[in-house]
Parts: C-alpha cells; structure tokens; sequence
C-alpha cells in the first residue's frame, strides 16, 4: 500500500491552520519532500515514522522548503540512526559535518532514484536558477486476467505455478505452454508529481502528463496575480490551469498562503472551475494531514 500524507499545506510563514510545506509518501521506507520549520514535531502528529526515513527531496534553497532539516537528522543522530539517509538538494546547498549517515546528492534534471517499484525524476520549475519539481511513477504492474485463466482452464493451478510462470515467462500444464503474455497484462500503476514552488509553468505540464495525483503550489488569489509573477509564485487560477492541461486525475493545491480566508480560496476555484471546465470535485485545497491511499 502507498500511503501519501501532506504534512505541511501552508507556505512562507507558518499559521495556526497549516504547518510547512512537506509531502510524505510512504511505501517501504519513507520519502520526504520538502522538510519546512516544525516538519519533525508533524511527522509524529500524522504518525509518519522517523526510522523508517530513506530519502529527503528538497526543492530549492529558500528557508521554508528545508529549515526543518536540521531537526530531523539530529533527533536521528541521538536516537543512533543505523543506515544511510540520501538527501538530495540543488547545488549551493551544504551540510555542517555532523551527520555521518547522510549520503548528500546535488540534484539534477531527470531520474534520480530508483527503487524495485518505482522511479523519482526531477523536473525544473519556473521559480529560482536552481528550483525542482519531482514526479513519483511506480512501475507497471503485470496483472493476470482472470477471463483468459478461465478460457484456458488455468483459474485453479497453484499458486507456485503462478509464481512460476512470473519469473520464468512461461510454464507447462497439461503438455501446453502457456506464456506470460497470453495471460497477463500490463496495468499503469500510481504516479504522483509535488511541484514546490513555481510560477505557471509549460514543464511542469509535461511532467504531470496523466498522474494520479498533482501537488501544485497555488499562493495567490488571481487579484494578486502581479505578486504572483513579482515573486515567482502560482495562483490557484494558474494551479487549476496547469492541472486542466495536465490531464491530471486530482489536483491539490498548496503552499496556500495565510493572507486569505478559506471561502475566498473556493470561490476562486469555483469560478475558474467552471471557465476552465474543470470538475471542481478533482481539486483539493490541501490541509496538514490530507491523506491518500494507493495501491500497487
Ligand atoms: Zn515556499
Ligand atoms: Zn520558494
């Protein structure tokens, strides 16, 4: 099971209702992107385990996207952290020599971990010299099609014969070969992308081309749109068209900014809801412990 939780919804200062920003997603170990101020003290509030921590993403150098860093991998440390924890960061980012365990990779464009299930690549975003989205994608999962089975007289073979037929590619019952490919198929498994901060962007479209999920920041309402673009920054109205051309399943907005009020943040998304022709039931405004489940 994937287990996705918005750790931090907010952005730039903290406010009662929202902690910064953070996204975890947990599979077999735990991956963070973005680590804001207070991320340690929220990870244990949405019951996110420290332990388990394999990687941390941190999209670009401003404070509120990496203060809580430091925090995390000094409870770490005390706590006798056994392993390696990759920390990958745009260039100029350094770390005080403290923490043996963290293995430090500079980011760069395109794939940049690899698991046995699934990839993470990182994308440019419009907004510093060195700012990154990443995109999750699970691999393809080989399923059996149970019509087939059945049309071959295979539904009750064991399961060691089925296990077989995965690993070899093909097996023989009652003198037929039967191969992998007559009966299973090839089934688009979960992929998500988190964006950070970015102003409206033409590759984060593409990098988000038919996720299942997408984290987009949305700062501004589109009244402050010359801040949005002064600052380098999204407005629901740009989140909502990114995700329309993105052909994304579920867009969660982020990064919300606590100079608005909650119902000025739907009405925006209302009205550009309907001009973009968007359901607005696939928009999400994102809140600390916003949680989705996925299977592989
Ligand atoms: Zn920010
Ligand atoms: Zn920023």
């Amino acid at each position: 099971m994937i287990r996705i939780v918005l750790i931090g919804s907010g952005g730039t200062i903290p406010s009662i209702q929202r902690a910064m920003p953070c996204l975890a997603m947990k599979y077999d170990k735990v991956f963070l992107f973005d680590i804001g101020e207070g991320t340690q003290r929220e990870l244990i509030r949405h019951k996110v385990p420290f332990g388990s921590i394999d990687s941390i993403f941190i999209s670009h150098l401003h404070l509120d996207h990496f203060l809580g860093l430091y925090g995390l991998l000094e409870t770490l440390r005390l706590n006798d952290f056994k392993g390696k924890l990759n920390v990958f960061a745009p260039k100029g980012f350094k770390l005080i020599k403290r923490f043996d365990f963290v293995d430090l990779k500079l980011l760069e464009e395109g794939k940049i971990y690899f698991h046995k299930d699934f990839e993470i690549s990182a994308f440019k975003t419009n907004h510093e010299e060195s700012s990154f989205g990443f995109k999750v994608e699970f691999r393809p999962k080989r399923v059996f099609m149970k019509e087939k089975l059945k049309a071959l007289s295979l539904e009750n073979i064991p399961g060691l014969m089925f296990k077989k037929l995965l690993e070899k590619g093909k097996i023989i019952v009652s003198d037929k070969i039967i191969r992998l490919e007559e009966v299973t198929q090839l089934r688009k498994s979960f992929s998500m992308v988190y964006t950070s901060d970015t102003q409206y962007s033409d590759n984060v479209i593409t990098h988000s081309k038919d996720v299942d999920l997408l984290f987009h920041e949305a700062t501004y309402l589109s009244k402050d749109k010359h801040l949005a673009l002064e600052r380098k920054h999204s407005t629901i109205k740009d989140a909502l068209e990114v995700f329309q051309k993105s052909n994304a399943k579920k867009l969660v907005l982020v990064h919300i900014s606590n100079r608005y009020l909650e119902k000025e943040i739907k009405d925006e998304i209302c009205r550009f809801s309907k001009e973009l022709k968007i359901s607005e039931s696939d928009v999400i405004i994102g809140y600390d412990g916003l949680t989705f489940y996925y299977k592989h």
